[in-house]
């Protein structure tokens, strides 16, 4: 098979995942058994690539008890050989910036970072939006009735999608006080964080009964900010679903239809990880 070549409709997992960008981008292309193969060059040369990341800099947002974002110069100038040379040490939380929560941040035993399943981080995107709720209250707690309005105008949520929830605090970045409800540091900057979450009986329906990927937010965290028992993390933890949190540009992408790759970086026992999170959006979505 040819490197750019993907399997794309010939059943299986992958099927699964590619088929709402398939239906999006490529219409009819899996119509007949005998066009069993799309070419990747074609799909992305009809698609637009968002990036979901937040830049890694000394004005990233962390959780108030982590360490700031350190890049520590170790050379920058011209060598004794006569060129350039420049390289540093990258100093990061595991939870700041955009970043990945592996299963175990939140249940013991379950998957560390490295050991997240790239089905998991790979994926259809399902992109909820709640910013009017947001914007009314940095308390807001996302709903299973919310979650069931989104689907009757938009279709149910397919197993195996990435849901992302766009409360638009992302647009807020790189402002603690606004993004966090604070930007007070240390246990007393925890008491006072605002910002909204997925409440804890949603994040139940999204993974028995919807039996989806992943779970990514444009807030800090995927419990809101008041939470003192982060109910829907360890919700998700418990079933082995990851959460993506500080989340960027869920704006640009439609309600559906929008392919994400979210792969971390590979820390070998990481409860989290820097996040590199990636959308592929068909020109022929619709954004709603
Ligand atoms: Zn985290």
């Amino acid at each position: 098979m040819h490197p750019s070549t993907l399997q794309l409709c010939s059943g299986g997992p992958r099927a699964v995942f590619f088929a709402p960008l398939l239906a999006a981008s490529l219409a009819g292309a899996c119509a007949t058994p005998e066009a069993p193969q799309a070419n990747l060059e074609a799909l992305l040369a009809d698609s637009t690539l968002v990036d979901l990341t937040h830049t890694f800099d000394e004005a990233t947002i962390v959780w108030p008890t982590s360490n700031p974002f350190r890049l520590e110069k170790v050379a920058d100038g011209v060598t004794p050989g006569g060129y350039y040379y420049a390289a540093n040490n990258v100093h990061t939380a595991e939870h700041g910036g955009t970043h990945l929560d592996a299963p175990i941040h939140f249940a013991a035993g379950q998957q560390t970072a490295e050991a997240v399943p790239l089905s998991r981080l790979v994926g259809p995107a399902v992109v909820v939006d709640v910013t009017p709720l947001a914007e009314a209250d940095a308390d807001a707690l996302v709903t299973t009735a919310d979650l069931q309005t989104w689907e009757a105008t938009h279709g149910a949520i397919d197993r195996g999608s990435l849901v992302l929830l766009r409360t638009g605090f992302s647009t807020r970045w790189p402002d603690a006080a606004r993004y966090l409800g604070t930007a007070a540091r240390g246990e007393e900057g925890v008491a006072q964080l605002h910002f909204p979450g997925l409440h804890p009986d949603a994040a139940t329906w999204l993974v028995q009964e919807r039996g989806v990927g992943a779970v990514g937010i444009d807030t800090a965290s995927i419990d809101r900010g008041q939470s003192t028992s982060f109910d829907a993390h360890r919700v998700l933890a418990a079933a082995n679903v990851p959460a993506f949190e500080n989340l960027a540009h869920l704006d640009q992408l439609p309600a559906r239809g929008a392919f994400v790759f979210a792969l971390p970086m590979k820390v070998g026992g990481g409860s989290g990880a820097p996040l590199r999170a990636v959308a592929v959006v068909p020109k022929t979505s619709v954004r709603r």
